[in-house]
């Protein structure tokens, strides 16, 4: 069956990819496919943590992420031995909370919603690049398309397809969910002074950076969340690995300690681990009829926050598609550049650069230094670089 466009992977990057040139170039909506391997809702694991940039995505396509069950946290705080900064967005929550199978169905069923076609359960198998087409061998036909973009996350096929020997960047993930509240018959746990809230966190999103001097490049976090509308809570580990070649504990030791000190017993409950691809400006994105988005391209190197960052994949791929199919001309050669000369390329940038030095300044007394004395700077610099890029992306 032949394709104008195909879209390999129903996440955010590609459903934004979706929706995007929906909106764009509304003449192509019934020329794209989108295949997922999966049947919506699926599972996907990830804390679910929707930056205000992820949401202001979502308002341009005339979505309202509070259609999707939610739990909104009122600040995020980054701590280093109960010193840190706190974010928080005046009026409003600083970090909207969703599980993905909801947020994921949710964002598949408005794309329908919009004449885009997505089949379910299908799963791609190779991407073949010809001269004139893309050949894409699925689990169930052979796809022929004039464009195909990858949006099936960080292991996926169509990057390993197009550029397998490309390095990859990836970080360590694991994350467990847990009741609100610990069980009240346990021994409390001995909760580490945390800043501005003793031990308690009620509606808080908490990044805390506690195992950078143990080699961790990362930090554990503790989500409020839900879960078919039970309160609960998500917490988890991230290390970029960009300190791989150095003595580290295994990365359930620092996520159990953090949790015991709150009164959770990692042993009690289910740990599952993914890994994330960030983003470098030395990875690939693109080969002639074929680009990458989201994952496939790298997520945020500093905190793995991927969602808006993947939403914003699709807005700038969204234009490069309508641009190539109005020229004829399918190299995408410039593809690179104009993900990186874009607002998102440019906060992407910042990250990784912020990423690369600062989780190698790993020594206990840098941190205090870096949390206390640094920390109006490290508020202006997360100001400008970090947070609202995607007003500016076009
Ligand atoms: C533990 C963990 C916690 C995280 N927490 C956060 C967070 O709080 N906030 C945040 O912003 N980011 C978070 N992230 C990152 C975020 O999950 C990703 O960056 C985001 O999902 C990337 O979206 P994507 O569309 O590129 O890829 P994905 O969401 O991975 O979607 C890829 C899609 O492609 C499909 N697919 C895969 N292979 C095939 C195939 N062969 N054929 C067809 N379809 C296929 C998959 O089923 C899936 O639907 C977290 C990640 C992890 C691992």
């Amino acid at each position: 069956m032949t394709h104008d466009i195909l879209i390999l992977g129903g996440g955010p990057s590609g459903l934004s990819t979706a929706l995007h040139l929906a909106k764009l170039y509304p003449h192509l909506t019934d020329r794209i496919l989108i295949l997922e391997k999966e049947h919506y809702p699926r599972p996907k694991l990830c804390a679910g943590g929707l930056v205000a940039d992820a949401e202001i995505i979502l308002q341009r396509l005339g979505l309202d992420t509070s259609e999707v069950p939610h739990v909104d946290a009122v600040s995020a705080h980054f701590d280093f031995a109960g010193k840190g900064l706190e974010i928080r967005i005046p009026h409003t929550h600083t970090i909207r909370v969703v599980r993905r199978d909801e947020f994921d169905n949710w964002l598949a069923k408005k794309a329908e919603s919009r004449g885009i076609e997505i089949r379910e359960g299908i799963a791609v198998k190779n991407v073949q690049p010809r001269d004139g087409s893309v050949i894409v061998e699925t689990d169930e036909e052979t796809f022929t398309a004039q464009v195909v973009v990858g949006a099936d996350g960080s292991n996926g096929i169509v990057r390993r397809c197009i550029l397998p020997n490309a390095p990859v960047h990836t970080a360590r993930v694991l994350e467990v969910l847990t009741p609100s509240q610990p069980d009240p018959h346990r021994p409390a746990g001995t909760s580490r002074k945390s800043f501005g809230f003793g031990g308690g966190r009620v509606g808080v999103a908490f990044f805390d950076f506690f195992p950078v001097p143990a080699g961790i490049a990362g930090y554990v976090w503790d989500f409020p969340t839900q879960v078919k509308g039970q309160p609960m809570r998500c917490w988890g580990i991230y290390d970029t690995n960009i300190l791989a070649d150095q003595p580290r504990p295994a990365l359930k030791d620092p996520l159990a300690e953090e949790m015991a000190r709150h009164g959770f017993d990692l042993n009690d409950v289910e740990l599952k681990g993914h890994p994330i691809r960030w983003f470098s400006p030395m990875n690939r994105m693109s080969v002639p009829r074929v680009l990458l988005v989201g994952d496939a391209v790298g997520a945020d190197p500093i905190f793995g926050e991927g969602i808006s960052i993947a939403l914003g994949y699709g807005a700038v791929a969204a234009r490069e598609i309508g641009e190539s199919l109005r020229r004829n001309d399918f190299s995408f050669t410039g593809y690179r550049w104009r993900v990186v000369r874009s607002a998102l390329g440019q906060t992407l940038m910042a990250r990784w650069l912020i990423a690369e030095i600062l989780y190698r300044l790993k020594w206990h007394w840098f941190q205090i230094f870096f949390w206390r004395v640094l920390n109006p700077i490290i508020a202006l610099v997360a100001k400008i670089f970090i947070l609202n890029w995607s007003r500016r992306i076009k």
